[in-house]
């Protein structure tokens, strides 16, 4: 019933995705909440995920009756294992199967190497590295044994050339277009597709909190950071949109991108062009 429903969702006609069943991680904000929105327009099941987000059960609840989908959200941890192996079976129990993994949940944390804490080193490489690890081990056997799925990280532009005082993320961006590769590789049989989305500059909470940092950092106000560094990295002088971030990975999940497998799909106004 609910798959009808979801096959009669406005802007869901066409792509081949009503009743399919994604998790996207961190979507209570910003990226993922993008990618949620628009999986969930194409007549997507959406579990949703995010830590520490007040308003978490509402976007739930909106959202599924907005699209006339099945949302679910997990509290999950993306920096602790088991919790991520819990939120893959409670995907599964509500859902019956997860056909799209979207590994999106990620923070930030600027500041020059020789006072880099190690904690925030070690917190960096686990949610924007590790879990994607974790998660896609989860995913893996039940695509493959359907011989379909469609595996998305949010990497970043960062994944592509580095920036300074960004040791841990850069280092986990570039990693995860190593295990996107990697993945792709050994999926590649199975009607499994593995990419990674490289946004530039997306105005969201993780950078509007960096603003502050980085205008400490480089001794700078807060508008010669968005003017001189963050959008003078983009040819295009503005920012990516969440839609637009959205709109790709609903391509990359729909078999007319069959074929794109393995990638780095830049999405930063000519940024790495440069
Ligand atoms: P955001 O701060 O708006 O959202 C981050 C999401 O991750 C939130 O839902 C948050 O609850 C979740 N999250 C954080 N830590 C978590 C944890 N331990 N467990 C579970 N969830 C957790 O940030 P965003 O800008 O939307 O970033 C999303 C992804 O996009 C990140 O991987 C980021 O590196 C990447 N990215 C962002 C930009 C940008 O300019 N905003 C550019 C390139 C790549």
């Amino acid at each position: 019933m609910q798959e009808l429903i979801a096959s009669r969702s406005f802007g869901s006609v066409g792509l081949g995705l009503a009743g399919k069943a994604a998790i996207v991680t961190g979507s209570t904000s910003g990226i993922g909440l993008g990618i949620a929105r628009a999986f969930a327009a194409a007549g997507m099941n959406v579990m949703l995920n995010g830590l520490g987000a007040t308003d978490a059960e509402d976007i739930r609840r909106d959202l599924g009756r907005e699209f006339c989908v099945m949302t679910a959200y997990s509290g999950a941890d993306m920096s602790k294992p088991e919790q991520i192996a819990a939120m893959f079976d409670d995907a599964v129990a509500r859902f019956g199967k997860v056909d799209v993994l979207v590994n999106n949940a990620g923070i930030q944390h600027v500041e020059a190497i020789e006072t880099f804490p190690p904690a925030k080193w070690d917190q960096i490489i686990a949610i924007n590295l590790s879990a994607a690890f974790h998660a896609i081990r989860a995913a893996v056997p039940g695509m493959k044994s359907r011989k379909w799925g469609r595996i998305i990280n949010v990497a970043s532009a960062h994944a592509l050339v580095a920036s300074p005082f960004k040791s841990a993320y850069v280092t986990a961006k570039h990693g995860i277009v190593g295990l996107t590769k990697t993945v792709a590789l050994e999926t590649a049989e199975f009607g499994i597709t593995a990419n990674a989305i490289c946004p530039g500059y997306v105005l969201t909470p993780l950078v509007e909190k960096q603003i502050p940092e980085t205008a400490r950092a480089r001794n700078l106000t807060e508008d010669q950071v968005i003017r001189d560094v963050l959008l003078k990295a983009q040819p295009t002088r503005r920012f990516v949109t969440t839609e637009e971030i959205g709109a790709l990975a609903v391509f990359l999940a729909t078999d007319a991108a069959q074929s794109i497998t393995g990638a780095a799909l830049p999405v930063e106004g000519g940024w790495t062009a440069q």
